[in-house]
């Protein structure tokens, strides 16, 4: 963001200190949507950060995603082993799809926000984007844990989850939700989620249909309750005490001070969401739009609770209802179209559950695709099970250099 031009942390976040802590090589910082708001990197001062998979058929340059689009593109491109990424409602799962790597996104308090800049505090996680499903085990168990600058870190023990790693699914019941069945979803997603249920039913799984009944009001439900928030958060970057001021003269006062930074320093993304969240939170609207939000998140927290508690051990679906697509070619004046994105990977943050994107297969342009599997909250042992299954058996090993090469 502009608005943190110059800006230095003068801290470390509890999720990197655990890295240090354990002697990872942090090799730099990577891009992502304006203070995360985004599904394809082109909200970020610097300019989108760009997908090392080209399809068969141009050179155009694709999208990796987003929010945390720089994150997956420098593992899919080999540019380090790992990298973490924060996921408010797909940043980590929708990029990982995109670029044909890993990406999970932890419980709801599974790890520390400490550090990390908030974007709606009751949705946002760190998580690690990597090559494959046992780094993840390792990074998970290695950045999670209770933190005392973060009350909302949970006191729950962190398991050894790479020790428990096991793609013996017999018995496990995999739920597969009608509701995830969207019209105009393409033939190539539809196919990839039916060969992910036959890997799973050749593992022993017994694939049971599930109904999700409210998962239609998780993205209206989304574009209140982040905004609502982000437009609290972001009410600290007033150009006073940190970050980028205006420098126009200014001869309006304190107030006239605030204005001029905030329009400058803020992008377009950033202004429309500040501005739905003060609207939704106002006087008069509260009602309507912020607390009927809050009561239908609560029903979709039902719905997954029900599931799980009728015995099902995770949830299937496709992590993104296409494969990465090309950079500006999402209408400008329609954010809804970007939102839609998020259609498969919203609910999961709502619901504060934990979710992992798999890549298991290509799209007819031979762009990398993924699947999530989701879990009960606190067991994201079981849904990297699932996901250690997924990876053996649909063996996916393609690399983006390939298609290039090939040209
Ligand atoms: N794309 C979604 C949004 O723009 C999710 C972003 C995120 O998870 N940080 O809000």
């Amino acid at each position: 963001s502009k608005i943190l031009e110059g800006f230095v942390p003068e801290y470390e976040s509890t999720v990197t200190s655990k890295l240090w802590d354990e002697n990872a090589i942090m090799l730099g910082k990577l891009n992502m949507d304006e203070f995360a708001m985004g599904s394809s990197n082109e909200t970020s001062i610097y300019g989108p950060a760009i997908n090392p998979w080209k399809t068969q058929d141009n050179n155009e340059k694709l999208t990796p995603g987003g929010s945390s689009g720089g994150s997956a593109a420098a593992v899919a491109a080999d540019l380090c082993l790992a990298s973490l990424g924060t996921d408010t409602g797909g940043s980590i799962r929708q990029p990982a799809s995109f670029n044909g790597v890993i990406g999970l996104k932890p419980t709801y308090g599974r790890c520390s926000r400490w550090g990390i800049i908030a974007f709606a505090s009751s949705l946002d996680q760190a998580g690690p984007i990597t090559k494959t499903v046992r780094d993840s085990a390792i990074l998970l168990s290695v950045i999670s844990g209770h933190d005392k600058k973060d009350s909302t870190s949970a006191k729950k023990l962190v398991p050894d989850f790479e020790a428990f790693l096991n793609s013996d699914l017999r018995g496990k019941k995999i739920g597969i939700p009608k509701e995830y069945q969207i019209d105009d979803i393409p033939n190539e997603i539809i196919e990839l989620w039916e060969n992910g249920m036959a890997i799973l039913r050749d593992a022993g799984a017994e694939i049971v249909n599930i109904s999700l009944p409210h998962t239609k009001y998780s993205l209206p439900a989304y574009y209140v309750l982040a905004p609502a928030e982000a437009s609290s958060n972001l009410a600290r970057y007033d150009g006073v005490k940190y970050g980028y001021r205006s420098s126009l003269k200014n001869d309006g006062g304190i107030n006239e001070l605030y204005k001029r930074t905030r329009s400058e320093g803020f992008g377009d993304e950033v202004k429309r969401r500040i501005m739905i969240g003060t609207y939704v939170l106002s006087a008069g609207f509260y009602e309507a739009y912020y607390q009927k939000a809050l009561k239908v998140q609560s029903l979709i927290s039902e719905d997954f609770k029900m599931a799980f508690s009728s015995g099902i051990n995770a949830i299937l679906t496709p992590t993104t209802p296409s494969p990465a697509f090309a950079l500006n070619s999402k209408i400008k004046e329609n954010p809804v179209e970007m939102y839609l994105n998020d259609i498969f990977t919203v609910p999961v943050n709502l619901a504060g559950l934990p979710a992992i994107s798999v890549p298991t297969g290509l799209s007819k342009n031979n762009l990398p695709l993924g699947l999530q599997v989701i879990g009960p909250k606190w067991n994201e042992q079981e849904i990297l099970n699932v996901a250690y299954r997924l990876e053996q058996d649909a063996n996916f090993n393609y690399k983006p250099e390939e298609w290039w090469n090939n040209k």
